[in-house]
């Protein structure tokens, strides 16, 4: 695996799904009930760790070990609202389970007085890339769980099925299975090349970064849109500029909550920008000597600063480099 690839985040996901055998009640009951089975505990979008190391509740057992009050909190007998399954990592069952209706206070009686909740993109510094997958995968999935609770076509609450990866609809009439969400976002380095001179690749400051942060441009697919016709029409709306030759480049899960980053790489003939100031503080042409003149994200100096290495807008920087 080329080593820009393998350093982004949430794409090295190693647990067996189980797609067909999670179907089964049975089967989830009995994964359950195996004594190495592991639940991770999500509290509102943000994993609990003990001095660094991520919490892992133990199989049913330690489940009931829960104080009272809390599992009265987290409500038992939902409890299967809650609990979703993401996966086999080698025989070890792995589920993650929604606490989020634990008061934070109540926290430290549940993983003792160290245990600090920890949002996943914060955590990400604490755990390795497997981790961060399925870590990721959980945040998604319980997200999807929680805001399915009804059914979009009658109204009636639905239940979670096939260990948390569809929802059925409660009314027998109606009876409509949803299954999870995943948000198709395009993100895309845009190459002009001049008549003369080296090639330049767009880079855009967005405000909902801090200042000097550049990246590539990004947005959510429209209804009923091609993912070429997305690059080319965000690429138009948030910098005026016609971009051509929409090429593929690879995609990384972004579990915040739902989306999938879908990275391309386009080619623009006329660098003119004219900006989308909603959006865009501002967006310049560079250099790839430029661009390798730039801080890192976190850095604090006054220089331009690159998106976070383990991003998928720093590997379609960071591939354009390699090749100019
Ligand atoms: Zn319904």
């Amino acid at each position: 695996m080329n080593k820009l690839t393998s350093r982004c985040s949430f794409t090295q996901m190693t647990l067996d799904r189980a797609s067909n055998k999670r179907k089964s009640d049975e089967w989830i009951s009995a994964q359950l009930a195996q004594e190495n089975c592991q639940i991770i505990p999500v509290w509102n979008t943000s994993f609990i760790f003990v001095e660094s190391h991520l919490v892992l509740l133990q199989g049913e057992a330690k489940l009931k070990v829960l104080s009272s009050d809390v599992t009265s909190k987290i409500n038992i007998q939902e409890k299967e609202q809650h609990l979703i399954f993401l996966g086999l990592n080698d025989a070890v069952p792995i589920f993650a389970i929604d606490i989020s209706s634990v008061e934070e206070g109540d926290l430290a009686n549940l993983f003792g007085d160290s245990a600090e909740p920890i949002h996943l993109r914060a955590a990400l510094g604490l755990i390795n890339h497997e981790q961060a997958s399925i870590l990721g995968f959980a945040n998604n999935l319980l997200y999807w769980n929680k805001s399915n609770r009804f059914c979009g076509v009658c109204g009636t609450a639905t239940q979670t099925n096939n260990g948390g990866h569809s929802i059925v609809c409660t009314n027998k009439e109606c009876n409509k299975e949803i299954f999870p969400r995943t948000d198709p976002v395009v993100i895309m380095l845009i190459e002009y090349k001049p008549e003369s001179g080296p090639a330049q690749c767009l880079l855009a400051e967005h405000y909902r970064s801090a200042d000097k942060c550049v990246s590539t441009l990004a947005g959510f697919i429209d209804p009923a849109e091609t993912l070429e016709q997305a690059v080319i029409r965000e690429v138009k709306e948030e910098v005026g500029v016609n971009v051509f030759d929409v090429e593929y480049a690879k995609s990384q899960p972004w579990p915040f909550p739902s989306s999938l980053m879908l990275g391309f790489y386009a080619k623009a003939n006329d660098p003119a920008i004219q900006l989308d100031d909603d959006e865009i503080r501002d967006a310049q042409w560079f250099t790839a000597d430029e661009v390798r003149s730039f801080s890192n994200w976190g850095d604090e100096d006054e220089n331009y600063k690159l998106p976070r290495k383990e991003s998928i807008a720093r590997y379609l920087i960071d591939t354009w480099l390699e090749a100019n």
